[in-house]
């Protein structure tokens, strides 16, 4: 198992709602989490590894050793609020763009036992299964940019401009963009990669 890396096509298929939970689904998910520690990412999706389900695993936890899987996540509700936060994406190593997104969401999902969990969700959280929702919908976070700036910026990933290797945790990011908000609303200084 790898992780695809932007231009990659399958990165753009949208995910299918996952049936069952057999044991195939669960090495799957194994792997995943394994993957996800080894590259320093709080989540990270089937799409990413090539997989089109509807699945994530990811982990909130300080000391990184709480892995969780969300399977067929479905966002209810978004609030109108919104928070700005660098995020990283482990399908597009060293990048960090400032997205847009709501502050609050309303979520369904269900875990490996088949549980169901219906939680509201905000900031760091929040941001995390939007980013990974978007994956399963084959959406990036070079998609939020404005058409310029997006541009550039995939001239440059093609152009292998960005190192390769992704900066560990701690380490400021080696390539930063700066896009203005339209609006000056709540910005968050922190980034994760997901
Ligand atoms: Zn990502």
């Amino acid at each position: 198992m790898k992780i695809l890396r932007f231009p990659d096509p399958r990165l753009r298929i949208k995910a299918k709602d996952l049936k069952f939970v057999d044991s195939e689904t669960k090495i799957i998910l194994e792997k995943m989490k394994e993957l996800m520690y080894a590259e320093d990412g709080i989540g990270l999706a089937a799409t990413q590894v090539g997989i089109p389900l509807k699945i994530f695993v990811f982990d909130l936890s300080e000391e990184k050793n709480d892995p969780k899987v969300a399977i067929n996540p479905k966002i209810i509700q978004f609030s109108r609020e919104k928070i700005i936060f660098n995020e990283g994406c482990l399908s597009i190593p060293n990048l960090r763009i400032p997205v847009e997104r709501a502050k609050k969401i309303s979520v369904e999902w269900f875990d490996e036992n088949g549980n169901r969990f219906v939680q509201q969700l905000e900031d760091l959280s929040a941001v995390l299964f939007q980013h990974e929702i978007d994956h399963l919908l084959g959406k990036l976070i070079i998609d939020k940019l404005p058409t310029e700036e997006r541009r550039e910026i995939i001239k440059n990933l093609l152009s292998g401009k960005l190192p390769e290797k992704l900066s560990t945790s701690g380490i400021p990011p080696t390539y930063t963009i700066a896009v203005k908000p339209k609006e000056k609303k709540k910005s968050n200084s922190d980034s994760s990669v997901t």
